[in-house]
């Protein structure tokens, strides 16, 4: 499904260059779920960001279901992250003057679907994540984990096939933590989404199949 070859990002800092990343392979399956763990400042969102097609690798390649993602134009880069690609990450990234059913539905909107088959499924998705019930709330006035949720909802509105979770328990009490691992086991589980996240959760190293470990911008094998 997706394939990083011989990956490389180096960050211009000034005069200093920087090499986050530094020659990483990966080929991750249909429906599986990997958990990548490494150090503070090891690369792992700079991975994470390359691998979904946030960002531009120094070289190397990433081919998403055999597309080579950063060999196309930006038109169709964009178009393939809305449509193929769900992005989740510790802050929720959500929008502050929006309530939760409008940031679930401004994706599909972005992607011309019809407002009203967007809000329809974007009140299924927050009703799917337990959040039925707040659908007028906006960011400020949900918990963590509810605003984890609507982020959740929100990359499921384009029904992306995979999804990429950036520390997504890292800022919730355990409890809260528990339910969104338990949510994304689902997502895999009945969705067939493939998960590809970030993070030092004890939980989600447990679900996953696959543990790779990422230092100093090179990976090693773990589980
Ligand atoms: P992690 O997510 O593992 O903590 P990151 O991928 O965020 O690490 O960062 C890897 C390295 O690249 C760090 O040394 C960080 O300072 C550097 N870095 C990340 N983003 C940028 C950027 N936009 N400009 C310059 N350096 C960056
Ligand atoms: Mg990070």
């Amino acid at each position: 499904m997706l394939k990083a070859e011989n990956l490389h990002k180096v960050y211009q800092d000034g005069k200093i260059n920087l090499e986050a990343i530094k020659g990483i392979n990966l080929e991750i399956k249909k429906g599986e779920i990997l958990c990548i763990i490494g150090p503070s400042g090891a690369g792992k969102s700079t991975l994470l960001h390359l691998l979904g097609g946030l960002d531009t690798p120094s070289k190397g390649k990433v081919f998403l279901e055999g597309k080579d993602l950063y060999h196309i134009s930006e038109e169709q880069r964009a178009r393939i992250r809305n449509r193929t690609i769900g992005f989740v990450f510790q802050f929720y990234h959500l929008l502050p003057d929006f309530s939760a059913l409008e940031n679930v539905i401004l994706p599909a909107v972005i992607d011309s679907s019809s407002f009203l088959k967007a809000k329809d499924k974007a009140l299924r998705l927050l009703k799917l994540v337990g959040l039925g019930a707040r659908l007028g709330h906006k960011p400020a006035q949900l918990s963590g984990g509810e605003q984890q949720r609507v982020a959740i909802a929100r990359t499921l509105i384009n029904d992306p096939q995979i999804i990429f979770c950036d520390e997504p328990t890292g800022n919730l009490d355990s409890e809260r933590g528990k339910e969104i691992v338990e949510l994304l086991g689902n997502l895999n589980r009945e969705g067939n989404k493939t998960l590809v996240m970030v993070s030092h959760d004890e939980k989600i190293a447990k679900m996953a199949h696959r543990i790779v470990h990422i230092r100093d911008g090179r990976l090693k094998e773990v589980k």
